[in-house]
């Protein structure tokens, strides 16, 4: 089986990829970043969402404080989701993610933030695919909201009883009351 690191935004955006990419035979595992879901109560259940998800699969857990993400992230913190902000906020994740793979010599990255209709999916696969190259792995461009994809991934994690966040994570679309899905 390929291996594969999977960076994980949230667990109900995660369902759709990982059953999909372990029907095509891809051994996943996950990564989850975290810096940027605030405040550290709302981390706390995400992030248990996603180890429920993940049964016995491993979880990385990235590196990274959130004083580092929100000293990045501050001077962009007037930026509408899906703005400047948010492309560094992927980049940061996804070059995370990247490393993590790179330690564990996993050789294939792919991401699930393109199970989201919010998000350019375009945008999203070109900062994977840089990230990827960066730590000399390949990127697996998909767009995982195609084909129904989106609804499935809330049925699934409905079934599963998965917690559904209402804002996309961090404090700046707390406040503004920004979805992600
Ligand atoms: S709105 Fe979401 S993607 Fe954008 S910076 Fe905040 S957490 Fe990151």
């Amino acid at each position: 089986m390929k291996r594969l690191l999977l960076h994980a935004c949230c667990a109900p955006d995660a369902t759709v990829p990982l059953e999909d990419l372990e029907a095509e035979g891809y051994a996943v595992t996950l990564y989850w970043y975290g810096a940027n879901i605030h405040p550290q109560g709302e981390e706390v259940k995400r992030r248990e969402a996603m180890l429920r998800l993940a049964g016995g699969r491993t979880v990385i857990t990235g590196d990274e404080s959130v004083a580092a993400w929100m000293e990045a992230a501050s001077p962009l913190a007037s930026e509408p989701e899906g703005g400047r902000r948010c492309g560094l906020c992927f980049r940061r994740q996804l070059e995370g993610a990247a490393r993590a793979a790179k330690e564990e010599g996993i050789g294939l990255l792919c991401t699930t933030l393109t199970i989201s209709p919010h998000k350019k999916a375009d945008f999203i696969n070109t900062i994977g695919s840089e990230a990827a190259e960066k730590y000399g792995l390949k990127w697996l461009d998909r767009v995982f909201r195609k084909k129904g994809g989106f609804q499935r991934s809330v049925a699934l994690s409905r079934e599963l009883e998965l917690y559904r966040q209402s804002y996309c994570g961090c404090v700046f679309s707390l406040r503004r009351g920004e979805i992600n899905d």
